[in-house]
């Protein structure tokens, strides 16, 4: 816990102060209504970029240009390179992204129109994570990694803090949970201010490197597999330092979720909220849609969702919105 302190969350924010969005915190009357409680979602769909990333690599960016670094590589199941990318040319540095084959060609194309070279290399995250590193060692880039990097989770520790002070009684935060960055950062922030405040991760049931390795007692590998929450994808890392300590330290539930309730979260969004939201970011509302959110210690809420990004393929999208029936009940008013 003392890795990170709340001085370093305050400081990334005034880092990052310009360089993202402080994003609304909506309320859901159709999600409220389900759950008998408030519930409010945080939407980071709005960001530059399409995601919360911005947040970490604007962060970790800002810092490696007061140092005089001029290029930097990543890699990235999408999201973060996009942001690296981003925060990279506003910040005058090159930047390299290296990903995987699996990664869906919507995401590689952006990170490219970002003004940012792609690297392919192998069939994996630790695939493109050793192609990176092999670049730090041998044509001297730095290093930005996507999760397991404190100056990452401070950025991504900003949304905690919006969260609390926007919503001093907040009952309960719900996060999508892949490497970690995101949630250990939101927990620390949170718990830092009230430690009674409830963290749940949220994650697809089948190649969930961060679950598999909580309930290891170490991190492990896992294998990949296609996912409508493909942001979630990807290791931990054997050699993680800072985030499998943190979300263990922090995470009082996890839910594991299929794809067809990832698919019900992405519906309800779109015809409930009228969002747009990419598979990772719609695990929160399909856990509360599924009744896996009820709590016994969290009667009255409120409960934040954290609606991390809006990077779908956009024929995807379409697909799964009408391979699902119109609800018949709709708390939207005109
Ligand atoms: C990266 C990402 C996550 C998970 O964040 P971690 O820090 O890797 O746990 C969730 N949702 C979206 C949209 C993401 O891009």
């Amino acid at each position: 816990m003392s890795v990170l302190s709340l001085a370093d969350v305050y400081r990334a924010r005034r880092r990052i102060e310009g360089r993202v969005y402080r994003t609304p915190l909506i309320e859901s009357p159709s999600l409220s209504a389900i759950a008998g409680m408030p519930v409010f979602l945080k939407l980071e769909t709005v960001q530059p970029t399409g995601s919360f990333k911005l947040r970490g690599a604007s962060n970790a960016l800002a810092q490696l240009a007061e140092q005089g670094c001029r290029k930097v590589v990543t890699a990235s199941t999408g999201n973060h390179g996009r942001a690296v990318a981003h925060a990279a040319r506003a910040l005058g540095i090159e930047a390299t992204v290296c990903m995987s084959a699996l990664v869906p060609e919507n995401k590689v194309e952006a990170v490219r129109a970002l003004g940012a070279h792609v690297r392919i290399a192998g069939k994996s995250q630790d695939d493109a994570e050793h192609e990176a590193l092999r670049l730090v060692r041998e044509e001297s880039f730095a290093y930005v990694p996507p999760f397991d990097d404190l100056n990452v989770i401070a950025g991504q520790a900003t949304i905690g803090l919006e969260i609390v002070e926007a919503l001093p009684d907040v009952a309960h935060i719900v996060v999508p949970l892949s490497g970690g960055g995101l949630f250990a950062g939101v927990a620390f922030a949170a718990k830092s201010t009230d430690s009674a405040i409830r963290m749940s991760g949220v994650t697809m049931a089948r190649g969930a490197a961060m679950h598999a390795s909580l309930a290891a007692g170490r991190p492990v590998l896992v294998d990949e597999v296609e996912t409508l929450a493909d942001s979630l994808g990807g290791g931990i890392g054997l050699e993680n330092r800072y985030t499998y300590q943190l979300t263990r330290d922090f995470i009082d539930h996890t839910v594991l979720l299929d794809e067809a309730s990832i698919a019900r979260g992405i519906v309800h969004a779109y015809e409930q909220e009228r969002l747009v939201v990419e598979g990772a970011a719609a695990v929160g509302i399909a856990a509360l849609l599924d009744g896996r959110l009820r709590d016994s210690r969290v009667q009255r809420g409120p409960l934040v969702l954290i609606v991390t990004g809006s990077n779908i393929d956009i024929n995807l999208h379409r697909r799964i919105v009408s391979a699902m029936p119109a609800q018949s009940h709709s708390y939207q008013t005109p």
